[in-house]
């Protein structure tokens, strides 16, 4: 077992809110709000329907879910936090949904368990809460099927996002609980690039998500200076 990239506080700090993941106006709300964007940007590169799918850091699986109703054949969704795959897996079942399971086990040891087996691989917000990321990305690129694709989202880091990010959505606005995010850990696109390709992977394109003060609602955008998403394909044949 390959427990070490794994911050223990940050699991602690999504177990004690693991009854909340489908509270739609708690504090996984911007969770739900992107949701739509993500889901239509992964389908539209990597056509959903029929696929084998690896949701990487899944929490309460609103992201896994959502893949397996737009036609995903099955969704398997990995995360750290107990507690938090306990909510997914009932909430699968109380939607009735065969097609998705949860395992709690680290990216890196099911890479060894199952390398080269899925189509898709989603790892959404979730970089920015590891000690190591590029052992994540690298976990990712071993487990998609060569030619597959592979999804990162994440914080850019900047003056921009610390302002957006922690002053205006964790104090201000109260988006998201204080202490959510250490800015420290946020990423900017061009080390996550450099990580992909590090890991066999090409990145084939680069999406910003906004938020919209006015109408509270986010929009995809090609500004990535705050919040933003990747999308690779292996390179492995
Ligand atoms: N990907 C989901 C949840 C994002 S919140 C979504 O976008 O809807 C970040 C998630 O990463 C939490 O569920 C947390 O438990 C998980 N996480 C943090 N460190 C992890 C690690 N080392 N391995 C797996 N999951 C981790």
């Amino acid at each position: 077992m390959s427990q070490i990239n794994v911050d223990a506080a940050e699991i602690e700090k999504f177990s004690q809110l693991a009854a909340k993941w489908w509270d739609k106006t708690g504090e996984f709300k911007p969770l739900h709000d992107i949701n739509p964007l993500r889901l239509d940007y992964i389908d539209q590169h990597a056509h959903l329907s029929g696929k084998t799918v690896l949701d990487v850091g899944c929490g309460g699986g609103i992201l896994s879910e959502s893949m397996a109703l737009r036609g995903a054949e099955n969704v398997l969704g990995i995360d750290m936090a107990e507690l938090s795959l306990q909510t997914a897996t009932t909430h699968a079942a109380e939607q009735a949904m065969d097609n998705v399971r949860y395992r709690c086990i680290s990216v890196e040891d099911l890479a060894v368990e199952m390398p080269h087996t899925f189509d898709v691989v989603t790892c959404m917000e979730m970089l920015e809460h590891v000690p190591d990321p590029a052992s994540v990305i690298r976990a990712c690129a071993k487990l998609v099927k060569p030619d597959g694709w592979v999804f990162f989202s994440t914080l850019n880091r900047n003056a921009k996002s610390y302002v957006h990010a922690i002053v205006g959505a964790e104090y201000i606005l109260n988006l998201v609980p204080k202490g959510t995010h250490d800015w420290q850990k946020f990423i900017a696109p061009a080390e996550l690039a450099r990580m992909a390709r590090l890991a066999q992977l090409n990145v084939s394109g680069c999406m910003g998500m906004s938020y919209n003060l006015l109408s509270k609602k986010y929009f995809l955008c090609d500004d990535v200076s705050v919040n933003y998403m990747m999308a690779c394909r292996s390179m492995a044949a």
